[in-house]
C-alpha cells in the first residue's frame, strides 16, 4: 500500500446506541490530542471513522454502502477506519472486501486509533479487535469540554447472554470501571460544562466497585458520590437490566434528589415462555412488582422500555401478553424492534420463524399502544412546574429547547442560555414534546 500524507482533519460518524456516541466522542478527543482538527462534513475530512453498530440486521451492508459513498468524484477516498461492533464481528472480512478501509478497530481497542492511522498513512493496513477494555480507558486523554448533558461509560460488556443479542460477543465480558476513575472523569466533565451526566453501560446497573474507603459499592453509591459536585444538577443512567435493580438503587430514587425520575428498564416481552426462551431472568409478574417498588419510592417516575416483536415461536396470544404489560405499565417512552436473527446467537438457529408480514403487523399494533401511552404521559405532565436543562436554541425567534426531569423535550420562549437550568410551567403537550412558559431563569 502506498503511503499518503498523515491526515490533518477527521470526521467520526457514530451509529447505534449511546455507548457508541460516547466512544465516538472519546475517539474525537484522541485524534484532537494528536493535533488533528474535526471536520463537520465527512466529505471534507482526510480521515473518516465509521463507528458502527451490529445490533440489528443489515448493519454490515450499511457499512459497505457507507464506504462506497465516501468515494470522491475523482475516484479517491479519505483514509477510512471502521470502528465499533461491526468491526469487532466482521473486521477480517471488511479488510478483504473493502480495500479502501485501512484500519479496523474494535470497541475495546480504539485507544490505539492514532497509531493505527499513522501506520495506515505510512502504507500499512491494520486490524485490532482485542478485548481488554481497561487498557483503553487508561490510555484516553482527560476530558476537557462538555455540552450541558454528557455521557460517561461506567460499565462495558455483558454476561447476560440473552439469546437474541450480539452484545456479549461484540463488546465482550462485563467489566466495571474503577470508582476513582469515574469520579475523576465526572469532575472533568463538570469542569468542562456538564450539568447533567448520564452513566452508561450495556448493563449499567450491574456496575460494581470499591469506594475510597474500600467499601463494596454499586451504582446507587456512585450516583451519591457524583451528587456531591455542586455544579452537577442531574444524574441519569441507562440501560438497566431488571435482574440488577438492587434495593439500594431503588431506594436511591427516593433519597438522591439529583437522580432524575426516569428509568429505562427493558422488558422485551410480556410473555413468560418467550422471556424464558430469550434467557431473560425476569417474568412479566416479577417485572411489574419491581416497578411497583420503584414507584413506591418515586411516584412520579417515568418508565421507559425496549420491546422485541416476532421472537422465534411467538404466537398471537403471547404477543397479546406484551400488549397487556404495556397497558399495565403505561410507558412514558419506549423503543420497539422486529426480531432480527444475529449470526452466532442461540436464537438465530431456533425454529418458529415469524413471517415478516406478521412481525410488521405486530410492530404496528405495539407502537400504536406505546405512542398512545407516551402522549397520555405527556398530557398528564401539563400543569406541572419543573426544571428544564437548556440544550440548544429552537427554530423560532427567542425559542429554547431542553429536557424535563422525565426526559421529555420542552420548548419555551424567553431569556436563557445553553446549560441553564430554568423553571418552566408545562402548558401544552404533543406526542414528542411539550410547550412551556418560563417562570424563572
Ligand atoms: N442491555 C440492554 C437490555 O438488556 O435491555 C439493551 C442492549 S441492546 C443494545 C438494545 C435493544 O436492542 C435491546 O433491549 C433489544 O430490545 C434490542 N435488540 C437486541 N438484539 C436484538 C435483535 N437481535 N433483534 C431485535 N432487537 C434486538
Ligand atoms: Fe444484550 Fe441481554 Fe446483555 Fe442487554 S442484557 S446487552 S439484551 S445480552
Amino acid at each position: 500500500m502506498a503511503s499518503t500524507p498523515p491526515p490533518r482533519t477527521f470526521h467520526v460518524k457514530s451509529f447505534g446506541c449511546q455507548m457508541n456516541v460516547y466512544d465516538g466522542e472519546r475517539m474525537a478527543e484522541l485524534l484532537t490530542a494528536q493535533g488533528m482538527t474535526a471536520a463537520d462534513e465527512r466529505g471534507d475530512a482526510d480521515l473518516v471513522v465509521l463507528n458502527t453498530c451490529h445490533i440489528r440486521e443489515k448493519a454490515t451492508e450499511k457499512v459497505y454502502s457507507d464506504i462506497g459513498r465516501l468515494r470522491r468524484d475523482d475516484g479517491t477516498s479519505p483514509l477510512i477506519a471502521v470502528a465499533g461492533c461491526v468491526a469487532q464481528a466482521e473486521g477480517e472480512e471488511i479488510m478483504v472486501r473493502a480495500p479502501s478501509v485501512k484500519v479496523v478497530v474494535g470497541p475495546q481497542a480504539y485507544h490505539r486509533l492514532p497509531e493505527m492511522v499513522a501506520q495506515a498513512a505510512a502504507g500499512t493496513r491494520s486490524t485490532e479487535t482485542d478485548m481488554p477494555a481497561e487498557a483503553k480507558f487508561a490510555a484516553l486523554p482527560r476530558r476537557r469540554k462538555s455540552g450541558p448533558s454528557a455521557f460517561l461509560t461506567v460499565q462495558e460488556g455483558c454476561d447476560k447472554f440473552c439469546t437474541y443479542c450480539v452484545v456479549p460477543y461484540t463488546r465482550g465480558a462485563e467489566i466495571s470501571r474503577p470508582f476513582a476513575d469515574l469520579v475523576d472523569e465526572a469532575q472533568a466533565l463538570v469542569e468542562g460544562g456538564a450539568r447533567e451526566i448520564t452513566l452508561l453501560g450495556q448493563n449499567v446497573n450491574a456496575w460494581a466497585g470499591e469506594d475510597a474507603r474500600g467499601r463494596k459499592v454499586g451504582l446507587a453509591e456512585l450516583a451519591e458520590e457524583l451528587a456531591k459536585f455542586p455544579e452537577l444538577a442531574r444524574i441519569r443512567y441507562t440501560t438497566s437490566h431488571p435482574a440488577d435493580m438492587t434495593d439500594a438503587l431503588i431506594e436511591a430514587h427516593g433519597s438522591n434528589p439529583k437522580l432524575m425520575p426516569f428509568l429505562h428498564l427493558p422488558v422485551q416481552s410480556g410473555n413468560d415462555r418467550v422471556l424464558k426462551a430469550m434467557n431473560r431472568s425476569h417474568t412479566a409478574d416479577s417485572y411489574l412488582r419491581l416497578l411497583e417498588r420503584v414507584r413506591a419510592v418515586r411516584p412520579d417516575i417515568a418508565i421507559s422500555g425496549d420491546f422485541i416483536v416476532g421472537f422465534p415461536g411467538e404466537t398471537e396470544a403471547e404477543f397479546g401478553d406484551t400488549l397487556r404489560i404495556i397497558d399495565a405499565v403505561g410507558y412514558a417512552l419506549a423503543f420497539s424492534f422486529k426480531y432480527s436473527p444475529r449470526p452466532g446467537t442461540p436464537a438465530a438457529t431456533m425454529g418458529g420463524h415469524v413471517p415478516a408480514e406478521v412481525m410488521d403487523e405486530r410492530l404496528q399494533r405495539l407502537q400504536a399502544a406505546l405512542n398512545r401511552d407516551q402522549l397520555a404521559f405527556n398530557h398528564r405532565s401539563v400543569g406541572r412546574r419543573c426544571s428544564v436543562l437548556v440544550e440548544r436554541r429552537g427554530k423560532r425567534e427567542g425559542q429554547w429547547l431542553g429536557k424535563s426531569p422525565w426526559l421529555q423535550s420542552v420548548h419555551f420562549i424567553g431569556e436563557a442560555a445553553v446549560g441553564d437550568l430554568v423553571t418552566v410551567d408545562l402548558i401544552e403537550a404533543g406526542p414528542n414534546s411539550l410547550a412551556g412558559t418560563l417562570v424563572s431563569a
